[in-house]
Order: C-alpha cells, then structure tokens, then sequence
C-alpha cells in the first residue's frame, strides 16, 4: 500500500510538474538518511527542495535544453502564478522574442499580455497534460481580453487557473461547441471542470481588445498558427490564414487562445 500510494504521489508530482516526482523520491532518500519521520517535517523539507530546484536549479539547466522561461515585464505576466510554481513557463527563446515585440505593438493601449500553461523545462516528447501539443517548448496559451460594461480595458480574468470561463456563441454565431459534443467529442468542453473557481464576473469579453492582441502576435511571420473557436474569429473579423481551426479532438477554444511556432 505505501509503494502504491508513493508511486501514485510520484505519478501526480510529475504531470504536474515534470520535476516534482524526481524531487520527491530525492526527499525521500534524504529525510531516510536524517531519521527524519514527522509529516509536517518531511512536507517542509520537500516543499524546500522543490522549491531550490525549480527556482535555481532547472532554470540554468533547461537552457541546455534549448528552454528558457517565458520572461515576465510589467506588460508580459502569467494569469495565475501557479504557471511558473509548476514549471509550465518555458519556451523557446524565439517565443520570448514574440512576447517582446507583441508588448512593443501594445505599448499605448495598456494590454497586460496574460499567459498560461507553455511547455515544461526538458525532453521533446514529455507531455504537458492536459494538452495534446504542448511537449516542446514551442506552443504557448494566452488569456483573453475583457473590459468593464463601459468597454474600458481591463487586464484581469475571469478564471482563477485562466481556464474554462468560456465565451461561447451568441444566436446565429457558428456553434462548433455543440457540433463537436453532438459528434461524441465530450471531451471538447472539459476545460470547463478547469476554472478553480470563476472571478470577476463583471468583466465582458472585449472584442477589440482581444483582436489587438491577436494582430500584434500575427505581426511575427515566426506564428505558424493561433487557435481560437471558429465563432470568435468570425466575431472579431480575423481573417489571416494562420488562424486555424484546431478539430473536435481538442478542446474548445473560446476560453483562451493557442499559439504556436
Ligand atoms: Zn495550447
């Protein structure tokens, strides 16, 4: 039962982190060699650990990787800090640059370019659960942009972890949330069970808000692709070929936007 309980936290630890696991057992190893056996002393010694390796040591190491972290400006910042705990911040240093000239585009408006889940310091293949894509450092989520019922900009979310606060299709808006469910795709709206708590419901998606910040990360011939739901697209009257419908497979898209290098 104990092996099967520490596998299970060494399972959990590294989806959710990719180093977590590996840093458990190594605090297991430890606190053994310290007769070190009272939970609360063994939470805090692993709780220290994670917390040297994830903020001095992965950072120098993922660069042999070819990762870096996503760099934080008074305009570029995660919608949740959990992001950067969890080590889901990392990129390739050609998305920094994105980032950087995207800010430099909105310098006048105000927009805080909010970011979410990127790809995990090491290995090309190592899955960023719960995305399909996300395992090599070149695909990056962004939040949405809202305004206050006045159309004044406003740069905070309405989900806690940025996910799952859907903008879904008005009366005749294309509605490929329900084509997909109706084809068997239940997985499409599952982002929903994602939020950790909805906030700031006063806040209106912004349509012009949103489509600056899309315009200004298009301005980088380096994108390949942006994801955002069909109905959007059509709402904001983007047009550029690179926006793309990501397939029923996936999951929706009306609560943040994909980009990819
Ligand atoms: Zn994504």
């Amino acid at each position: 039962m104990r092996l099967l309980l520490k596998s299970i936290i060494f399972l959990v630890l590294s989806i959710l982190t990719q180093i977590g696991g590996l840093v458990y057992i190594s605090n297991d190893y430890l606190i053994k060699r310290a007769k070190i056996n009272r939970t609360p002393l063994v939470f805090l010694s692993f709780i220290f650990l994670y917390g040297l390796t994830t903020f001095l040591i992965v950072p120098p190491l993922a660069s042999l990787f070819g990762r870096e972290k996503i760099k934080n400006s008074d305009r570029i910042q995660p919608t949740n800090y959990a992001t950067i705990i969890l080590n889901r911040n990392y990129v390739v240093p050609e998305i920094n640059r994105i980032l950087k000239n995207s800010e430099g585009y909105l310098k006048t408006s105000g927009l805080k370019i909010k970011y979410l889940d990127a790809g995990f310091p090491f290995l090309k293949y190592f899955p960023l659960l719960p995305h399909l894509s996300h395992h090599d450092g070149r695909k990056l989520d962004l939040s949405l942009v809202y305004s206050d019922a006045h159309g004044n900009l406003s740069n905070d979310k309405k989900s806690r972890s940025g996910y799952g606060a859907f903008e879904g299709p008005s009366s005749g808006e294309n509605d490929q949330i329900s084509t997909c469910l109706k084809q068997g795709f239940s997985q499409y709206d599952y982002p929903k069970y994602l939020t950790f708590g909805t906030v700031n419901t006063h806040l209106l998606f912004s349509e012009d808000y949103t489509k600056d910040l899309i315009t200004s990360l298009l301005k980088n011939k380096e994108i390949t692709k942006i994801f955002i739901e069909p109905h959007l697209k059509n709402r904001m009257m983007l047009t550029d070929s690179r926006i793309k419908y990501h397939g029923c497979r996936a999951v929706r898209h009306d609560d943040h936007i994909h980009i990819q290098i």
